[in-house]
């Protein structure tokens, strides 16, 4: 599971994410909403150890990061109910064994522009010796089929479509077995025609079990693919539960008047 735990973020004075906590379970879909500027992005980033916070933790399976590697406890925020002794403290070196297990799908794709798409996708596990080149390349072409691009292997980024390169964005974070995807906003820089294409993998991911934390504003998407609904507003989660409350039944007048703008 990922746990975050009264996480606080600031930059300067302006308090970014203020008392975060939230927890997901494995094999569940978690969608966070929210205005523009709320913290989604930040509290994406801060879950994969891309920024630390100023006060609380992140783990994954028990193990922490995120956390301000030299503050005193006392810095670290709320304990947690079970004490700190529960987590373990982790080394740089494995911050970045495990931010390796946490997939990140970005609204830009960030394809390695000079190496093919089966390479895209094999060169992590290559190179953070998960896999042999042969296995990773086996590995990525077996991804590469399930995302629909299984004869795409040999063309490089610029001669796809934004939703062919999203797809082997996500095929690439699949190939590090991680235990949990973050998407951030995966189909705002597509054209409409392609934004389908892209959720029905997405949604294939989340119906055959994968943990995924989704930052969208694709409502009906968020509908149908949702466990859970994060509704941040100014760095707080202002609501959260099934689609079924939150989109339907909203209790909170911030949460209303953003569905009633993107509904
Ligand atoms: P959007 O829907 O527009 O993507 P968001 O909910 O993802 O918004 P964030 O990108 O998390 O919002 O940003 C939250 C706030 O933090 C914004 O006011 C932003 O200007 C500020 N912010 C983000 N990163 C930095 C940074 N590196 N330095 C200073 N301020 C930042
Ligand atoms: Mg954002």
């Amino acid at each position: 599971a990922v746990e975050v735990h009264d996480v606080h973020k600031w930059y300067g004075t302006h308090r970014v994410l203020d008392g975060v906590d939230l927890t997901v379970r494995p094999g569940e879909v978690t969608v966070i909403l929210g205005p523009s500027g709320s913290g989604k992005s930040t509290l994406l980033r801060v879950i994969n150890h891309l920024e630390k916070p100023e006060i609380g933790y992140v783990s994954l399976n028990g193990e922490l990061i995120g956390v301000r590697r030299h503050g005193k406890r006392s810095e670290m925020g709320v304990p947690p109910a079970e004490g700190w002794g529960r987590l373990k403290e982790l080394s740089e070196r494995a911050i970045l064994a495990q931010r390796s297990r946490i997939g990140f799908v970005f609204q830009n794709f960030n394809l390695f522009p000079h190496l093919t798409v089966l390479d895209n996708v094999a060169a992590a596990p290559v190179a953070t010796g998960l896999l042999r080149k042969p296995e990773a390349q086996e590995l990525a072409r077996s991804l590469l089929s399930r995302v629909g691009l299984g004869d795409k292997t040999t063309a490089y980024p610029r001669q796809l479509s934004g939703g062919q390169q999203q797809r082997v964005a996500i095929a690439r974070a699949l190939a590090l077995r991680p235990g949990v995807i973050l998407f951030d906003e995966p189909t705002s820089a597509l054209d409409p025609e392609l934004v389908g294409e892209v959720l029905a993998v997405i949604k294939d991911l989340a119906t055959s079990g994968t943990t995924l934390v989704i930052v969208t504003h694709e409502i009906a998407f968020a509908r149908e693919v949702a466990d859970r609904i994060v509704f941040l507003d100014e760095g707080r989660i202002v609501e959260q539960g099934p689609p079924s409350e939150v989109l339907d039944n909203p209790q909170h007048e911030r949460t209303r008047e953003f569905l009633s703008k993107v509904l």
